[in-house]
């Protein structure tokens, strides 16, 4: 321990005593951690090792919310916590961790590791050029998986074995004082994983946080680092990023620090070449109404969020097309091919939410037909109720014809004579079509696909 503590950062020195809050001075209660959590302490405490709460569960108990899920650290190592759970199953390569499953709930279990720089006697553990932590594999202390962690509200530990708060890091000042502080040198540590800094926003959004102002200015100057992050990474982040419950918020802090442009830059580009402003306020309200909806249990979708995401470049570039003589249909695809294709350099989108996602753009010409055969088929149309849900937000931001909506919300209302009655109409659609002066030369077509 060193004996001058003064000269040392708070931030970032393992040799400095933690804090340790008894539980009569903290929130924390076993009622609110999850049985499994608790049988998953317990269990690696009584055989011998040292088990706690780390992360999220901590921090958001002791801000009195509920956790999103629970983490577990302890100085067992992978075999040994896989040997004491049936139900365990080792993973990762960057990290190697542990995950014990009961039902749908996963406790995920890590081994202590050590942050330790450049270091030729430890080749568990290379960085790239720029710095990038490759692998992480370095087994280590308590304190010294304090310091790996990346902020100081993250890096709190819940004992089991007497119920008090470890704190080497001043989490517990962060916490009351609302900061969002990575801990040690912010360059360096952003540099080690970019990702950090999405997670700084997305936290930040969700706890209602300020990122503390050195933190907070590496983020602009650093993220192009993000172009590093395997795509399929950022997927995960997205939906992390949009599928929180505070995708609004997280949106406009994400272009406030000049992240979005990292993940969707043709949407920038897009957004940002807008003289009006409806293409940010339909991102925006399609946001606003996923966190509601996440408000209420309602289930939300990953491809109903990336149609709104990649909307307007698609939407833009099958405008283009079309007032090239193409068809709406056909405008559509290619406009969706071509963003699709480059998009996915930057985050992945498995196919299993990027057809439905498609699917959802190619109705939209489709809804153009107002009556007779085809918009029958459409009313049956598997994808439905998505689409029709797209239009109505497309309509509510001023990019879509209201009438439009409001015929095809009134044909799902009425009784099935009314609706065979408005259905057998004359398509009367075609003069009043677009409201925007649309630049396309043929109208509608059948839009099949
Ligand atoms: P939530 O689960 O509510 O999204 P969380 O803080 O628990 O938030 P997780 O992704 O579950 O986030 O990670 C658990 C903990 O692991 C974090 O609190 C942090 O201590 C550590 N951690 C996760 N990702 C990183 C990272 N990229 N760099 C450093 N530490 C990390
Ligand atoms: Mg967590």
């Amino acid at each position: 321990m060193p004996k001058d503590l003064s000269q040392t950062n708070p931030q970032s020195d393992p040799a400095r005593p933690a804090t340790i809050i008894p539980r009569p001075d903290h929130n924390v209660s076993r009622q609110q951690i999850s049985p499994n959590a608790l049988k998953v302490l317990y269990r690696l405490n009584n055989a011998g090792f040292q088990a706690y709460l780390v992360g999220g569960g901590v921090r958001d108990l002791l801000l009195g919310r509920e956790p999103k899920d629970f983490d577990v650290a302890t100085d067992a190592r992978p075999e040994e916590i896989h040997d004491l759970f049936r139900n365990s199953r080792l993973i990762g390569r960057r990290f190697r961790l542990v995950h014990v499953r009961y039902g749908r709930e996963i406790i995920e279990v890590s081994t202590f590791r050590a942050l330790h720089g450049e270091d030729d006697a430890h080749p568990e553990r290379h960085t790239d050029d720029s710095g990038r932590i490759l692998r992480d594999n370095v087994f280590g202390s308590l304190a010294e998986d304090a310091f790996r962690r990346d902020f100081t509200v993250n890096a709190l530990y819940y004992n089991i074995a007497d119920f008090s708060v470890i704190d080497h890091v001043d989490g517990v000042r962060d916490l009351r004082d609302g900061l969002l502080r990575l801990i040690g040198d912010p360059d360096l540590r952003f540099r080690e994983d970019p990702v950090r800094m999405l997670r700084a926003v997305r936290f930040a959004a969700k706890l209602g946080f300020r990122i503390e102002p050195r933190t907070a200015k590496f983020i602009p100057e650093l993220s192009d680092l993000l172009r590093d992050i395997p795509p399929a990474r950022l997927f995960e982040e997205v939906l992390k990023l949009f599928l929180g419950g505070y995708a609004a918020q997280t949106f406009e802090e994400l272009l406030r620090y000049d992240l979005f442009r990292q993940l969707f830059p043709f949407t920038e580009e897009a957004l940002a070449h807008e003289e009006n402003a409806f293409p940010l306020t339909f991102v925006a309200r399609a946001l606003e109404n996923t966190d509601k909806r996440i408000a209420e249990d309602r289930p939300v979708t990953p491809f109903f969020l990336f149609a709104v995401l990649l909307w307007e470049p698609v939407r833009r570039r099958a405008e283009v097309l079309e007032s090239q003589g193409m068809s709406a249909s056909d405008a559509m695809r290619i406009a969706a091919d071509e963003v699709c294709a480059r998009q996915l350099e930057f985050v992945a989108l498995p196919r299993r939410f990027s057809t439905p996602m498609r699917e959802v753009w190619q109705l939209q010409p489709r809804f153009e037909n107002r009556s007779g055969k085809r918009a029958l088929r459409l009313l049956g149309h598997p994808r439905f109720r998505a689409a029709y849900d797209f239009l109505v937000l497309r309509a509510e931001t001023g990019e879509a014809d209201p009438d439009l909506a409001a015929h095809w919300t009134k044909l799902q209302e009425v009784d099935a004579d009314e609706q065979h009655t408005m259905l057998s109409q004359p398509d009367g659609t075609k003069a009043k079509r677009r409201r925007r002066g649309g630049r396309r030369r043929k109208p509608g077509g059948d839009g099949g696909e």
